[in-house]
C-alpha cells in the first residue's frame, strides 16, 4: 500500500496528452480547447451607434433642451448594415441606428426620445445637448485585434461559442476525446431490465462510469460486464489495449480467489505502477501503463468505484485532453467526519453556504456499497490521515461534483 500522494505523483509521471483535432463551432460544446483564441478583429471593428438616435457634431447641440431646441437639417440615413457614405457638417445630422456605423464627421448620438423623432422630413428638432463620444461604442474598446480571447485548456460551452462566433470563428482546435474501455467483473453482475437468481445483483458500476465518462467528455468505446475467468478477461483487454486511450475496470482487484483482473492486465504486459493505495474506500486501487494506454482497476464496491473515477480517472482524463483541473475547495464540518489513521477518508457529503462560509457534513450512509449515499449529494469530502475524528468546526476537503451546484 501506499500513500495516496505518492500514487498521485506516480500517476502524473505517466500521463500523456491527446492529439488535437477541428470541430464545427456547433459541435464544440464540452469540448476542450487546444489553442489559445485571440480577437482576430478589433471589437467593436468600428465605432457605431449603442442607440437609435441622430448623429450629431456635439457642439451644434450647445444648450439644447425641450424649451429651447436646437434645429439640424437631416442628410441621411445610417442603419446597421448600411452605412452612410456621407459626411456630416456643421448644423447637420443623420438618422443612426442601434449597430450603425457613426458617421464621418459625427461624435455624438442623441437618443431619438430627446429629438422631435425620426421622419422623413428635412429637419429634426434636438431637445438635449450632446457630449462628445457620447452613445458611441467605440471601435476596440472591447478587444483589439490580437488580444487573448479564451486561452488553451479552457471548457467551451456558450460563452466561449458566442464569443468566438462574434469573432467569426466557424470552427475550433479542440482537444481529442479519449477513447476509454469500461468493464464491470463479477459472476453475480446482471443487467437490470434482466430478473435477479439467488445471489445475483445488478451492475450499477458501468453506468456510473457511462455517465462520467460522457460528463468529463471521453468516448467509451468498448463497454462490457465480464465473468470472473481469464478467457473472457483477456479476450476484453487484449483488443481494449490495442485501441483505448485508457481501460477502466471495476471489481475483481481485490484479495479475492476470483480476482484476476490484475492477473489478466500483467498477462497482456500492462506495466503495473501501483496495486493498492492508502485510502479509504478503494485501497485495492490498482494502475498501470500499456503501451498507449493507462489503465485504472478500481474495486467493484459501487462507492469505490464511483470515488475512484471521481478521484483517480476523472482528473487523469480532464489533464489529457489539457484541462486544468478545479480546486478542491476546504469547508467546515458542521458535524464529525471519520478518519483513519494511515489513509485518506472518503465520503459522499453536501456542502452550502452558510454566513457567506462554506459548509459541510457527509452522507449519514457510510457504506462502500452503499450506492445511495451518492444520492442528493454533491460533493465528496475527504480527511487526511490521522488518529482522531475531526469535529464539527474542522475544516475538510470538499470536492465539488462538477455537475453540481452549492446552495
Ligand atoms: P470485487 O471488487 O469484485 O471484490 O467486488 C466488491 C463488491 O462490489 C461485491 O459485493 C460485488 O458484488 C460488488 N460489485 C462488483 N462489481 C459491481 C458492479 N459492476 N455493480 C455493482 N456492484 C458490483
Ligand atoms: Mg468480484
Amino acid at each position: 500500500m501506499i500513500p495516496f500522494n505518492e500514487a498521485k505523483n506516480i500517476v502524473e509521471s505517466h500521463l500523456f496528452q491527446l492529439g488535437n483535432e477541428t470541430v464545427g463551432l456547433n459541435k464544440s460544446s464540452g469540448r476542450i480547447l487546444a489553442e489559445e483564441v485571440t480577437a482576430s478583429i478589433p471589437s467593436p471593428r468600428f465605432d457605431n451607434s449603442a442607440m437609435d438616435g441622430y448623429a450629431v457634431r456635439a457642439v451644434d447641440t450647445k444648450g439644447a433642451s425641450k424649451k429651447n431646441p436646437v434645429t439640424l437639417k437631416i442628410i441621411s440615413i445610417s442603419s446597421a448594415g448600411s452605412p452612410a457614405a456621407d459626411e456630416i457638417g456643421p448644423g447637420e445630422c443623420i438618422q443612426c441606428m442601434t449597430g450603425a456605423a457613426i458617421p464621418q464627421g459625427a461624435d455624438a448620438i442623441v437618443m431619438v426620445e430627446d429629438t422631435s423623432g425620426f421622419s422623413d422630413g428635412k429637419i429634426v428638432q434636438i431637445f438635449l445637448e450632446a457630449h462628445e463620444s457620447k452613445h458611441i461604442r467605440k471601435k476596440g474598446e472591447e478587444l483589439s485585434e490580437g488580444d487573448l480571447l479564451i486561452s488553451k485548456g479552457t471548457l467551451v460551452a456558450a460563452s466561449e461559442i458566442g464569443s468566438c462566433a462574434t469573432f467569426g470563428y466557424e470552427k475550433l482546435t479542440v482537444s481529442q476525446k479519449p477513447k476509454i474501455a469500461i468493464f464491470g467483473t463479477g459472476n453475480e453482475l446482471v443487467e437490470p431490465g434482466n430478473e435477479l437468481k439467488s445471489g445475483q445483483i445488478y451492475n450499477s458500476n458501468l453506468y456510473i462510469f457511462a455517465a462520467l465518462a460522457e460528463k468529463v467528455g471521453a468516448e467509451v468505446i468498448m463497454r462490457d460486464v465480464l465473468k470472473d475467468e481469464k478467457d473472457s478477461l483477456r479476450q476484453f483487454l487484449s483488443r481494449a489495449l490495442a485501441t483505448s486511450h485508457m481501460v477502466i475496470s471495476s471489481g475483481g482487484v481485490s484479495m479475492g480467489r476470483y480476482d484476476y483482473v490484475r492477473d489478466v492486465f500483467m498477462e497482456l504486459g500492462v506495466q503495473e505502477h501501483f496495486w493498492k493505495v492508502a485510502q479509504k474506500p478503494g485501497k485495492p486501487l490498482f494502475f498501470g501503463t500499456g503501451q498507449d494506454t493507462l489503465i485504472f482497476g478500481l474495486p467493484g464496491n459501487p462507492v469505490s468505484s464511483y470515488i475512484g473515477f471521481m478521484e483517480w480517472v476523472w482528473p487523469t482524463l480532464e489533464n489529457m485532453m489539457g484541462k486544468k483541473s478545479s480546486k478542491i475547495l476546504s469547508g467546515t464540518l458542521t458535524e464529525s467526519f471519520p478518519r483513519e489513521s494511515v489513509k485518506k477518508r472518503f465520503l459522499f457529503g453536501n456542502a452550502w453556504i452558510e454566513n457567506g462560509e462554506l459548509v459541510c457534513r457527509s452522507a449519514s450512509k457510510v457504506g462502500s456499497h452503499m450506492l445511495t449515499s451518492a444520492l442528493g449529494a454533491n460533493c465528496i469530502l475527504s480527511s487526511e490521515p490521522g488518529d482522531e475524528i475531526l469535529n464539527a468546526g474542522d475544516k475538510i476537503l470538499v470536492n465539488v461534483l462538477p455537475w453540481k451546484t452549492i446552495f
